[in-house]
């Protein structure tokens, strides 16, 4: 796999929408100005997850999981951090 520079994460970072990408994988909902999600980093049955678009970061505020696009990404593919830019991008 070709090296990715700091300059292209953060690009792909900032034109990735943080909800679009979770929401390619767990059901998100709308609530305000952020979103909430089932947590599939624990066991789960509120939505205990909160994504904030505006800030592109998620946080459960059960099990503390939390972090950027690529965080996500990475935590729930169980993949290293270039794949998940990767899958990002
Ligand atoms: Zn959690």
């Amino acid at each position: 796999m070709a090296k990715i520079s700091d300059h292209d994460i953060n690009a792909i970072r900032e034109k990735a929408d943080i909800v679009d990408v979770i929401g390619h994988y767990i059901q998100v909902h709308r609530k305000g100005n952020s979103y909430v999600a089932i947590c599939p980093f624990h066991d789960d049955h509120d939505p205990s997850m909160s994504i904030s678009p505006e800030k592109r970061i998620y946080k459960c505020f059960v099990c503390g999981n939390g972090g950027n696009v690529y965080t996500f990404v990475q935590n729930y593919e169980n993949i290293t951090f270039p794949e998940a830019v990767g899958r990002v991008a």
